[in-house]
């Protein structure tokens, strides 16, 4: 049979998939290989056309349980032998399952990770004809991922120790260079062909909503779409509790989804979201790895996630049927505190944590940005080759009205460069806006010349403002918990007056009503965050708060 007609034959599809013919030949051909493929652009049928054509048994590695299950359930249906091993099944079982791999009854499979360091399974493998490996999520091997998986290092041990090196092809949706490099080095992968396709997924509407109320953004655009499958992402177990109970007290089908629910109660969220019992999955990031559901219409990010990276992983659960789906992320400033204090408690390699703020800064910027939105993501994975404008996002369609803000940027900098660019973003705010706030008046702030000369912005205008110069390069923040804000080789454009700089008018906040009101909540919502970091491991009894306000504000709290 040629690959062609395995395609069609097995799996009922007439065409090939950009990449996957060329990732097939080279593992026939004996080569190791590394897919690069964006989610649900069809990694799985690089391994599994290729294990119908080879001799033998192919092991794939997957650390997704739930994938194992699915993907062994449709292979077995349309009639290719395959079978998983992992921890949800006996020893009972298992040795079935061992004992019929020992007999070459299957074509496929399936095991987590862990299984490698068995002795029986590694000697197993000794002794059967063992052609090809293939590791999916291969980035979870590198710790610069959102994903690391210590037990992944267990993959080149096993290779390595086996009788006859077998063909590895190693399949992931990550494309940043540091995870690649890590991928084929810490594998092992021997001079791989390498294809990356593209990343854009056209079919999906990308959306950006800044400074909206985000309960009733929510509702509003549930009611619009009624009956339609989708995911809500929250950053928090609270939250999704929260936004989860309220959508159900509206008469919402929404399920629930965290790490903090047992194994049952999530595996019945998540069968109940995948027959369209429920048509909301209201879920932390802990939701969705290897999840094929063809329909979901959208993907709504409550919170922003850590890096694009993640939020384009995630995102890209939407629309694997390649019908028109929407991806909006809900932004605010307060997220990215909380994002950044996250970071601050979970990462105390200081390098790997600069590394943190850093692609969570890449999204901020995505956030603040007025240019086509596929163009940022595309940029990111370096694919920006796309035309401009893409005609499917928020940036490019809404048409947005915008406005010059050269005289403002000019002053911004240059009271940044009067401060000698060593202090934070709310500080700068508040010498431009003039204010009284002790901590500037002990700097001696007041007397620079740039003191009170933007009084007709409020301090939280001023600051927006600083976070659009940055997203567009003006400015640059120090890559910590509390970034000073830098000038950058792009700054003396705008004060020489040879550059001109823009914003959406709809970013611009309409009033400070409630400002403290979000603080009040933030600091219960941090408080409570850290203690649960410090019930799961040892942390330091102090809060740092990121914003001077609520520092003075946690003084005065039990
Ligand atoms: P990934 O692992 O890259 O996220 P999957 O392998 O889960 O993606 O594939 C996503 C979806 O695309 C699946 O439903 C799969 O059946 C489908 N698919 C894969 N290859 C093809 C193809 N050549 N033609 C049509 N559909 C395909
Ligand atoms: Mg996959
Ligand atoms: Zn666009």
């Amino acid at each position: 049979m040629t690959t062609y007609e395995v395609l069609k034959e097995y799996f009922g599809y007439h065409s090939f998939r950009v990449g996957q013919e060329g990732l097939i030949h080279g593992i026939l051909e004996g080569e190791d290989v590394l897919g690069i493929m964006p989610t649900s652009g069809g990694k799985s049928l690089c391994y599994q056309i290729p294990s119908l054509l080879m001799k033998g048994t192919t092991l794939v590695i997957s650390p997704l349980i739930s994938l194992m299950k699915d993907q062994v359930d449709t292979l077995t249906e349309i009639g290719i032998p395959a079978a998983y091993i992992n921890s949800t099944l006996s020893d009972q079982e298992i040795k079935i399952i061992l004992n019929n791999i020992q007999d070459g009854k299957y074509r496929l499979v399936y095991v987590a990770p862990e299984r490698l360091k068995s002795y029986d399974f590694f000697h197993l493998a000794s002794h059967i004809e063992l052609p090809f490996i293939a590791v999916d999520e291969a980035h979870c091997i590198s710790q610069w991922g959102h994903d690391f998986r210590p037990s992944y290092k267990e993959i080149p041990k096993f290779i390595k120790n086996l009788n006859h090196r077998p063909v590895v092809a190693a399949f992931t949706a990550t494309a940043t260079p540091e995870i690649i490099e890590d991928i084929k080095h810490l594998l092992h992968l021997q001079s791989p062909k390498e294809i990356i396709t593209s990343f854009d997924r056209p079919n999906l509407f990308f959306q950006v909503e800044r400074e909206v109320d985000k309960k009733t953004f929510v509702i509003d655009y549930i009611k619009k779409h009624k009956d339609q499958s989708g995911i809500i992402y929250c950053s928090t177990r609270k939250e999704v509790e929260g936004l989860g109970t309220l959508l159900q007290n509206k008469g919402y089908g929404a399920s629930i989804y965290h790490g903090g629910m047992t194994k049952e109660e999530r595996e019945r969220a998540q069968e109940s979201f995948l027959y369209d019992e429920t048509s909301i999955m209201v879920a932390t990031n802990a939701f969705g790895m290897g999840i094929d559901k063809s329909n979901v219409r959208f993907v709504l990010h409550y919170n922003i996630p850590q890096s694009m990276e993640a939020y384009y992983q995630e995102a890209g659960r939407a629309g694997r049927d390649g019908e028109k789906s929407d991806c909006i992320l809900l932004f605010s400033p307060q997220d990215v505190i909380k994002q950044k204090f996250l970071i601050q408690e979970s990462q105390p390699d200081p390098d790997r944590a600069t590394a943190s703020y850093k692609n969570l800064q890449y999204l901020v910027d995505y956030c603040y940005t007025h240019h086509c939105l596929r163009h940022k993501i595309l940029d990111y994975f370096g694919q920006s080759e796309l035309q401009e404008n893409c005609n499917n996002c928020s940036s490019c369609l809404e048409d947005k009205k915008l406005k010059e803000i050269t005289i403002e940027a000019q002053k911004i900098l240059s009271c940044v460069y009067r401060m000698k660019q060593q202090y934070g973003s709310t500080l700068v705010a508040q010498v431009l806006k003039g204010s009284k706030n002790k901590k500037l008046l002990n700097f001696g702030l007041n007397r620079l010349s740039t003191y009170g000369i933007m009084p007709n912005y409020t301090e939280k205008e001023i600051r927006l403002m600083i976070s659009i110069l940055v997203s567009q390069g003006y400015l640059a923040l120090t890559q910590s918990q509390f970034p000073v804000v830098r000038l950058t080789s792009s700054s003396g454009a705008v004060l020489k007056n040879e550059e001109k700089v823009y914003m959406a008018i709809d970013t611009v906040p309409e009033s400070q009503s409630g400002h403290e009101e979000v603080h009040k909540d933030l600091f219960e919502e941090l408080r409570s965050l850290r203690k649960n970091l410090s019930q799961e491991k040892n942390v330091p009894p102090y809060i740092i708060f990121a914003d001077s306000s609520l520092r003075e504000m946690a003084t005065t709290l039990p």
